[in-house]
């Protein structure tokens, strides 16, 4: 089922009063990454719902809002293949209010800490966070899900979204779930469709970058600084190189050295488009 507007959606939700409710969260364009968090979803819950929403605050005025891929036809029926109950896709109007201004000094915001958001992709997309969390917290507000799944593609949004549940006390169990990957090693991304075909070739720096870490980590390298600069071998003049970070997974700490609970975290522009990934030193 295909709904744009929140009361059609909290009537059907008062239905499903004891069933357990799972929420996907996305911006559409969907691809094998978010169908493995529905999958999970199906797994775990009696109900699915995956928004669909392009969310207007969390990209700044120089960003791709605009161009940011919409394919909710594709999407509904990729949906409806993988048994999701419900697709919501609100308008910003509904989601924000018809005429309002979308700046925080007319709009609540939930505003993450500082010391998780000064830092990886928030360092360069200031609000962003603010952005993301505040569209999260009105859609577990909506959806009244009972389990929200998120990608560790996007691992520092994992832990914010999970400091959020925690700091708000808000009653939702969130579900990490592993990055999904093309056979070549890129991660898929809704933003890899802006790549060319060379391009795609030069955004596997990212993956190789991240696994020769790995690799070199398992041999026993533990400086974090000698472990960055094995990434240089691999640049070239086609990639712009924004961050490459080793910090715990859970909280975002620097440390002395790294260990299993260090994640890698990578973010390089490849022909303009900005393209994020990330590792755990530790596990497979
Ligand atoms: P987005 O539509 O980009 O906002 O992503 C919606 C959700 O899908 C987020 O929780 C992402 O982390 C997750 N996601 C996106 N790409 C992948 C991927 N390649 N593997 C796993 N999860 C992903």
């Amino acid at each position: 089922m295909l709904l744009h507007e929140i009361e059609e959606l909290r009537k059907i939700r008062r239905e499903w009063k004891g069933l357990k409710v799972g929420l996907v969260p996305t911006m559409g364009a969907l691809h094998q990454g978010h169908l493995s968090l529905i999958k999970k979803a199906k797994e775990s819950c009696d109900k699915v719902v995956v928004s669909v929403f392009v969310n207007p605050i969390q990209f700044g005025p120089s960003e791709d809002y605009n161009q940011y891929p919409r394919t909710l036809d594709k999407d509904y029926e990729l949906c409806t293949q993988a048994g999701v109950d419900i697709v919501f896709a609100p308008s910003p109007e509904v989601m924000y209010g018809k005429g309002q201004r979308l700046s925080n000094d007319n709009l609540t915001y939930v505003c993450p800490p500082f010391f998780y958001v000064n830092k990886l992709c928030g360092k360069s997309r200031t609000g962003h966070f603010d952005g993301v969390c505040t569209v999260v917290l009105k859609l577990f507000n909506i959806v009244q899900p009972d389990f929200g799944f998120f990608g560790q593609k996007d691992a520092q949004q994992a832990v914010i979204i999970k400091k959020m549940v925690r700091d708000l006390n808000v009653p939702v169990e969130i579900v990490e779930c592993p990055i999904v990957r093309e056979e070549s090693g890129l991660a898929l991304s809704s933003r890899n469709k802006y790549l060319s075909d060379e391009g795609r070739e030069d955004a596997l720096v990212l993956s190789k970058i991240l696994k020769n870490i790995k690799a070199c980590y398992r041999k026993g390298i533990t400086d974090i600084g000698v472990l960055k600069e094995t990434a240089y071998g691999f640049l070239t003049d086609k990639h712009d190189l924004e961050y490459l970070e080793i910090f715990d997974k859970d909280t975002l700490e620097e440390k002395e050295k790294a260990d299993d609970n260090s994640r890698v975290f990578i973010a390089c522009r490849v022909e303009g488009v900005r393209l994020i990934d990330n590792i755990c030193l530790g596990g497979e």
